[in-house]
């Protein structure tokens, strides 16, 4: 056998090998990658096909090597549609992957398989097959017929559209990958046109050679890149279907790149948007933080858009992007929407605070509002006053009305005295059927007043219930701030106080004054 034909049959041998090489890795590689059956079965169709090679050109007789001849064609022909598949998978277009496109990709080199096999019966494939005259060793010659066409433009197509499509997709960032991916492409299909040129060494088909070659290119990108490990397209795919928006800004400001959410967030971003400067989508706040970064400090804030017609909550974070030596080369801008969590947070702060049958405070948010206010009256000098107030004989009325119409009735003292107190009052249900108001800068006899006028109110705003109108009346305490005294301090002796108005005949005001509480008005016998 001539050495060249020999050398040949070796490098076509160790293609095989390392197509089958590869089969095993991509089978025991841990990967995210959608594409990796098919990766697996494109090796193995291309192990097929170089294996069937070696032993056709190994072959003796022309039987022999008719028979290789289909073998490799059990190999060969579903080699370019799984190549297509395979950046369809890369480019995160797989949806077009469906059982029924499959098939169809699958369909013609289905055929060409079986031409190949019965070629003899009606020579569609081959019009002829012929050993070569003079030739050192089994050569083959052949006069292709019909379907060699439809299977070589068949490849041809797939081939180039798989091309088109990884130049279309092209990310700088897996450069590497994707040239991998589109010099096994177009370098045996270059090689094929040779061949059919006719300009091939011995007229022999060179493409099992070259992806012996591609193969090797293979091997390179996957240990040098982590091809088949980490997909680009699954983090691609991260990336626009993240619930966040993210937009990513150049050195400059300009919109280097942005995720679907992000389009969905900010109407004014899409295709025509990139490479234009943030400011086209005005968002103040945003430009406003920008600057804060320049020393590599990510900068976060809220922000509230209308999407929808419904008000949403942003967390809105903006984190330096910086180079190998440290430069700022851009910024990411990640939008999170926090609507939930500031709902739930709001009602959780309302449910802490507010008194759920009178929706006033609750004593503990009373005390804690009370207390700051009182500290920025004794700053500023300003007056200073509770009112302590206890619904008189309330007992009674659940007694005689029920529980529900005792409820009522606290809903209804807290509405009346509410729309008597100015907005900067604090109002609250300080326990039972007992409320409180804390005031700044009331005079002591203004803070009287008061507490004067919310008992009158409630004694002239019956309940109107089931049961006809329900009177009630209430006592009240109050207390003046006179030195540095305590919030807690102040509640007692207005407490104290209202203890005398009931003690004195309820349905009265009485005014906590040195130590000794002194009744002011009302009296139960009047009401
Ligand atoms: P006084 O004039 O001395 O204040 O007499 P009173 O009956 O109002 O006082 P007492 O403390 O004896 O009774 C208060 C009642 O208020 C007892 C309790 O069942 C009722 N109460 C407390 N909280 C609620 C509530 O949320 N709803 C209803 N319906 N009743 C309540
Ligand atoms: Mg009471
Ligand atoms: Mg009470």
């Amino acid at each position: 056998m001539d050495s060249a034909i020999q050398n040949y049959i070796v490098i076509v041998s160790i293609s095989g090998v390392l197509h089958m090489l590869l089969v095993i890795y991509a089978l025991t590689v841990k990967t995210n990658f959608s594409g990796i059956r098919t990766f697996v079965w494109m090796c193995i169709f291309s192990s097929i096909y170089t294996f069937g090679f070696a032993f056709e050109l190994a072959s003796n007789s022309l039987a022999e090597a008719k028979f290789w001849i289909a073998i490799e064609y059990l190999g060969m022909p579903y080699i370019a549609p799984c190549s297509l598949m395979l950046v369809l998978h890369y480019v995160n277009l797989e949806r077009y992957l469906t059982r029924r496109t499959i098939g169809a990709l699958l369909t013609i080199p289905a055929i060409t398989s079986l031409m190949v096999a019965t070629n003899d019966w009606h020579h569609l494939f081959y019009q002829s097959i012929n050993v070569r005259d003079n030739s050192p060793t089994v050569l083959i010659d052949v006069v292709i017929g019909q379907w060699y066409i439809v299977h070589g433009s068949y490849t041809f197509a797939c081939l180039l559209a798989g091309g088109l499509i990884l130049i279309r997709h092209w990310k700088r960032t897996y450069r590497i990958q994707m040239a991998t991916i589109l010099a096994t492409l177009y370098i045996p299909m270059l090689g094929s046109l040779l061949y059919l040129l006719g300009q091939s060494p011995y007229g022999m088909d060179p493409v099992p050679i070259i992806m012996s070659f591609t193969s090797t290119l293979y091997i390179g990108a996957i240990l040098s890149t982590g091809m088949l490990r980490v997909s680009p397209i699954a983090r691609e795919k991260i990336f626009e279907t993240m619930r966040d928006a993210v937009l990513v800004l150049d050195r400059e400001g300009r919109i280097g790149d942005y995720n679907r959410s992000a389009a969905r967030l900010l109407p004014g971003l899409g295709e025509g948007t990139l490479g234009k400067h943030l400011s086209i989508l005005t968002i103040p706040e945003i430009e406003q933080a920008i600057p804060a970064t320049e020393n590599h400090a990510a900068q976060e804030f809220k922000l509230e858009r209308t999407i929808q017609e419904q008000l949403r909550h942003y967390q809105v974070r903006i984190s330096p992007l910086l180079s190998r030596k440290s430069e700022l080369i851009g910024r990411t801008i990640i939008f999170t929407d926090v609507t939930e969590q500031m709902t739930l947070h709001n009602k959780l702060q309302r449910l802490a605070t507010t008194d759920g049958l009178t929706q006033l405070y609750n004593r503990t948010h009373f005390m804690e509002l009370a207390s700051r206010l009182l500290v920025s009256s004794v700053q500023t000098n300003a007056p200073y006053a509770v009112i302590l107030f206890d619904i008189d004989h309330f007992k009674q009325i659940n007694d005689s009305y029920g529980h529900d119409t005792g409820d009522a009735a606290l809903r209804h003292v807290a509405a009346v005295c509410r729309a008597l107190l100015r907005s900067g009052d604090l109002f609250a249900r300080y326990g039972g059927e007992e409320f409180v108001v804390a005031l700044s800068g009331v005079s002591p006899e203004g803070a009287a007043l008061l507490a004067e006028r919310l008992r009158r109110a409630i004694e002239n705003s019956p309940l109107a219930s089931e049961s006809g109108d329900l009177s009630m009346t209430a006592s009240f305490g109050v207390c003046i701030r006179e030195t540095e005294s305590e919030l807690s301090e102040l509640v007692q002796q207005a407490d104290q106080a209202l203890y005398a108005a009931k003690r004195n005949g309820r349905n009265r005001v009485v005014r906590f004054s040195g130590g000794l509480p002194s009744a002011s008005s009302g009296g139960e016998q009047r009401g």
